[in-house]
């Protein structure tokens, strides 16, 4: 089942013929009302006529994350303000967050590729969906939210958190499908065995799991502990939300990424080189219909391959395997983004505390947990322990506060953290996929 067969089944020729033109005209948008795109493609020697064929997209400079930083927060729209009815942002590498502006047409296109993804996963009108993605800033909860209802299912809007009263809703409602990061898929369930609920006597059907990285061994446990089809699905707030790919029902094997309105590239991370179908590297993503907020050659920092082999669903757009981590240093904990450099800058404006550290992530009963372990000045060490409790929690709230992640502090001896030469090692991810 196709939610827009004629597009999702488009023969190749037309496909790029399509991605060609929208190119074009986002090209040409860009460079007419954002004055970083102007100055970018300026730098390489371009105009928007120059782009005559889908390899001149190569010719395009990136756009990084920084740039959205250095655009904070409205300066990379190329719409005007009165036209943007939606703002949505997600972690930045400091304190601020990465902002994206939606126009009414891009909400209207997000619904309904949302609707489309729900569709590949072989969700239809009729289905109950259980949508435990969190709601507000995060772009998972309302995203998920507006494909539910365009597509004319039936949306429980739970949100994160209180996982018992999810159970319960989740049992008498009678959920057909559940959205959510596979972690807490599986923490949901050790939680209901406990409650002495049977989470394979309930109604679920499938399960759509995405914003963190995972692996088939976790799929084949979620499957038998949750009773569905779990299927992968990504997304990211920059170039629009979910709903950017999903693997379909059918094949299970790597996601659709909606070519209508996304180009995709891989590239060499260190050279920045176009590498050929099939080869590992950094998903490189242009938007080809959005109003609000385009970006051209965004680096995810995620690492994937690309196929454009036909898929036994009939689809003809590109398949993207699953996520196998990133070319930076941004974790991801309980589905949220997190950066080292976004708790240091919170433990360097704290008196007493040193600028070394590490974080320790690990999975305990399928929940991510962080550890900050900071070393503390000598006089403060050997202060009275009251106070280093307090400074403890201290620590533990700001990052909270910025990050939105629940840490636990924990105040080691001056020069205990192992120094290292060169690249410090900040971070110790103890979790297996
Ligand atoms: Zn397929």
């Amino acid at each position: 089942m196709m939610y827009h067969e004629e597009f999702e089944s488009l023969p190749r020729p037309a496909l790029e013929g399509l991605q060609l033109k929208r190119l074009q005209a986002t090209v040409a948008r860009v460079y007419a009302n954002v004055p970083f795109y102007r100055r970018s493609l300026d730098s390489a020697g371009l105009r928007p006529d120059d782009i005559r064929s889908l390899d001149d997209l190569q010719r395009i400079p990136f756009t990084t994350k920084q740039d959205m930083r250095d655009s904070y927060p409205y300066n990379l729209f190329a719409a005007p303000m009165e036209d943007i009815v939606r703002i949505h942002a997600s972690s930045g590498t400091t304190g601020k967050p990465t902002v994206v502006g939606y126009t009414r047409k891009d909400i209207d296109t997000w619904a309904e590729l949302m609707a489309r993804t729900f569709v590949t996963a072989g969700v239809h009108k009729g289905d109950i969906i259980h949508n435990a993605y969190g709601y507000g800033l995060f772009t998972g909860g309302l995203g998920a939210h507006y494909g539910a209802e365009r597509l004319g299912a039936s949306v429980i809007p739970m949100s994160g958190g209180n996982t018992k009263r999810q159970i319960m809703i989740m049992q008498d409602f009678g959920s057909t499908v559940l959205t959510c990061t596979p972690s807490y898929s599986l923490f949901m369930a050790e939680e209901a065995t406990l409650e002495g609920v049977d989470f394979r006597g309930l109604k679920l059907r499938v399960g759509i799991f995405g914003a963190e990285p995972w692996s088939e061994a976790m799929r084949a446990e979620i499957e038998g502990k949750l009773n569905l089809t779990a299927l992968d699905i990504y997304g990211l707030s920059e170039i629009m939300g979910p709903g950017v790919a999903q693997e379909c029902i059918e094949a299970k094997s790597g996601l659709h990424i909606w070519e209508d309105h996304f180009l995709p590239e891989i590239i060499d991370p260190e050279t920045g080189a176009v590498l050929p179908e099939g080869t590992k590297g950094e998903l490189v993503i242009t938007t080809i219909t959005k109003e609000g907020i385009p970006l051209l050659r965004y680096r995810t920092r995620d690492i994937t391959s690309l196929t454009r082999e036909p898929c036994r669903c009939g689809r003809t757009h590109a398949r993207i395997a699953r996520m196998s981590g990133r070319s930076d240093d941004m974790l991801i904990i309980r589905g949220v983004n997190v950066f080292p450099s976004q708790i240091e800058s919170i433990l360097v404006q704290i008196e007493g505390v040193e600028p070394h550290y590490i974080l320790i992530v690990d999975r305990k009963e399928n929940l991510d947990t962080l550890e900050v372990q900071v070393e503390v000045d000598e006089r403060l060490f050997s202060d009275e322990i009251k106070h280093l409790q307090a400074l403890a929690h201290r620590i533990e709230k700001e990052i909270k506060d910025v990050t939105g992640v629940t840490c636990k502090a924990k105040l080691v001896e001056p020069k205990s953290i192992q120094r290292s030469e060169g690249k410090a090692k900040r971070v110790i991810d103890n979790r297996k996929l």
